[in-house]
């Protein structure tokens, strides 16, 4: 059976890395997907990204990651760029508003 990111959570080098709430991971897709498809080592984590298109919890997930400044793999379907934009169009509509 692979690695789950949140298996990996009970290893020394992951405890900076924040954790989804219990209550979003109880639904999280991910829960038993291998950890390279949400941080993989090069190239695009498609395989990864179909699974979170159809995460119930993808919307929470994406803004505990923006919330939360996390820089590291794919949170809510998106990668660490895309959430770069996200942020930045999130503050330019804030501002429209
Ligand atoms: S959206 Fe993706 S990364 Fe977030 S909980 Fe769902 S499957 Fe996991």
């Amino acid at each position: 059976m692979p690695i789950s990111r949140f298996d990996a959570y009970s290893f020394d080098d992951w405890r900076p890395y924040p954790r989804l709430p219990d209550h979003l991971e109880a639904d999280a897709l991910c829960r038993s997907a291998p950890i390279d498809w949400f941080f993989p080592r090069k190239g695009m984590p498609a395989i990864g990204k179909r699974l979170c298109a159809q995460c119930d919890v993808r919307e929470e997930c994406l803004d505990f990651a923006l919330t939360n400044g996390v820089h590291f793999g794919l949170w809510g379907g998106m990668t660490e760029r895309e959430r770069h934009s996200e942020r930045q169009r999130r503050k330019v509509q804030k501002n429209l508003e």
